[in-house]
């Protein structure tokens, strides 16, 4: 079956309730430890049901915001999922105090539990109109982002449509495309206050419900991190300010030498070449062949993955009017089809789905049959298996990008590099404004400002009085839909460093490595994953300093002004 033929209902609240209670008496009468294991799966069929549906509606709502039929659905799941949540929290709880501890562990592992107990912390029956709060706030969001109709060059584009205009060639229009988006964010400055405002007080209160003393705790919670605190992201941000920062300004610098300029400003900074960026050559069609060759000369297990993908049509790249923006990867797991989702826009983005959200996507193909707790990592180790892939597909790249193959990797490893100060702002921010929830509208900006300075130094805002007010957050979705979750990335990407250069030292030997990651896939905490794999631990203090050095050497050698 091909993704558009995967069936729809929805699911029956009453049905779910009434099997997880029956579940839950039979646990408790079951005397023997095998029937107790099939009860248990039981719960997991019944979880998958639940969950390939919701991911129906999740992905069919994102493709089109304006169908009538899933918007209702999605509203079905956004007030109705607490009370499924409800539900299975009980058969968790059932599960564990189940008496037989030792034996359950055989059978699924000791993380099994330790992931259904910090679960159990984030949630009680009494925060559950909150949730639903929280959730419609964040669709409230996603919705007005996909409402953008910015009048410009002529035409009414969304926000995916304005990004190739960031990187023209031509200053003014780069200078004017900013100013357009800073204008649509302008009109809705006081929507999106409010909506942040609001996500603010309400994850507070749950957090002092559920006895956290403030939300971020609760925030390390909700992401399933079990090996790693507020104080050890500190020290690994303050590896960034102090050993990144200092690079990707010298980074800058160079640009702004390529670029003939003599004040590089933030509308400057998305254009890397005066002979414009890398961008990709040809259409879909030709882009979703390249990857087909790349994958089939790369490895078979992932050549196999990616003609499943094609096969049952699991990936829509076009931006269409009403589709959401950014990309993801997911899966629909009764089927065992993972899905991507995209915006294609002509820029070198568009290969990056290919490998980010493939590498995404075949980690799910790879871990599909591990039980539900396990199928998916925590999201720094799910971005290894992305961001790694990025670097993995180096030696194919010249397939996109033609001519354009050598400054692609430049601006493909710059950018990486500089992305790490911006991941350690957003997250910075998001401490602080959980640290201080009574924090006013105006107080959030400033703080955002005065940290945007910290972590990024050369970005100058130019006369774009908006965004140097301290707005520039306002569309990073994750602050809003997912906090805390952006580090992640970060995390990643170091590690991902560290394969590219393990590949290029020894292809076989790192290829090994990163599908033996994918198909852990949540069954380890990103830390044991690391380290059964011999891979760094980006928390550890000088870690980031020496998985920069194969990088900067590359880049130091690298004749940019010739590109
Ligand atoms: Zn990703």
């Amino acid at each position: 079956m091909t993704f558009s033929q995967l069936p729809y209902h929805r699911p029956d609240l009453k049905d779910i309730i009434n099997q997880t209670e029956w579940i839950q008496s039979q646990l408790m009468d079951s005397k023997d430890i095998s029937k107790t294991v099939d009860i248990i799966r039981t719960f997991f069929k019944l979880q998958d049901q639940y969950e390939t549906m919701a991911q129906l509606v999740y992905i069919r709502y994102s493709l089109n915001t304006a169908d009538p039929f899933y918007e209702t659905e999605r509203n079905f799941f956004d007030e109705e999922g607490p009370n499924v949540t409800e539900a299975f929290q009980k058969v968790i709880q059932t599960i564990i105090d189940l008496e037989d501890r030792k034996s359950l562990e055989k059978a699924f592992g000791a993380l099994f539990f330790k992931k259904y107990e910090q679960q159990l912390k984030t949630f009680d029956p009494s925060i559950k109109g909150h949730l639903v709060t929280e959730n419609k706030l964040v669709t409230e969001y996603s919705k007005l982002i996909a409402s953008a109709r910015i009048e410009f060059d002529g035409q009414v584009l969304n926000l995916s449509k304005m990004a190739p205009y960031m990187q023209s060639l031509d200053r003014n229009v780069r200078h004017d495309a900013q100013h357009a988006v800073s204008s649509f964010f302008e009109t809705k400055e006081e929507a999106l206050d409010d909506i942040y405002e609001k996500l603010i007080k309400i994850r507070h209160e749950i957090a002092l419900a559920l006895g956290y003393k403030n939300f971020i705790q609760l925030g390390y919670d909700r992401l399933g991190r079990l090996d790693y605190d507020q104080q050890d992201v500190e020290v690994y941000r303050k590896q960034i300010e102090e050993d990144v920062v200092p690079y990707v300004k010298t980074l800058v610098q160079r640009q702004e030498k390529r670029l003939g300029l003599n004040a590089i400003k933030s509308y400057d900074l998305g254009i890397k070449f005066l002979s414009g960026s890398a961008k990709p050559k040809g259409d879909k069609k030709t882009l979703l062949e390249a990857a087909s060759q790349m994958y089939q000369e790369m490895d078979n297990t992932i050549h196999d993955f990616f003609e499943f993908m094609l096969d049952h049509e699991l990936l829509d790249l076009d931006s269409k009017e009403n589709k959401e923006s950014g990309g993801y990867a997911t899966l629909i797991p009764d089927y065992g089809y993972p899905f991507i989702f995209a915006n294609f826009n002509g820029t070198a983005h568009d290969v990056d789905v290919l490998t980010h959200e493939a590498g995404h996507a075949l980690q799910m193909y790879l871990s599909k049959d591990l039980i539900p707790e396990y199928r998916h990592s925590t999201l720094e180790a799910a971005e290894i298996h992305s961001m790694s892939m990025e670097f993995l597909a180096w030696p194919w790249m010249a397939l996109f990008f033609k001519e354009d193959t050598q400054k692609y990797y430049y601006q493909h490893l710059e950018g990486s590099i500089s992305f790490l100060p911006y991941g350690a702002l957003i997250d910075h921010f998001q401490h602080e404004v959980y640290r201080n929830p009574q924090l006013s509208k105006a107080e959030r900006k400033i703080i955002f400002r005065t940290l945007e300075k910290r972590y990024l130094p050369y970005k100058d805002y130019d006369d774009d009085l908006f965004l140097n007010k301290g707005t520039f957050w306002y569309r990073q979705i994750h602050v809003f839909s997912d906090p805390f979750y952006y580090i992640d990335y970060t995390l990643a990407q170091v590690v991902a460093f560290y394969f590219w250069h393990a590949y290029r030292v020894d292809k076989e030997a790192a290829l090994k490595t990163y599908l033996s990651v994918c198909r852990v896939g949540g069954s380890m905490t990103f830390s044991s994953i690391l380290e059964s794999h011999q891979l760094p631990l980006p928390f550890k203090q000088g870690m980031i300093k020496q998985l920069l050095e194969p990088l900067k050497v590359y880049l130091n050698h690298v004749d940019d002004l010739k590109l």
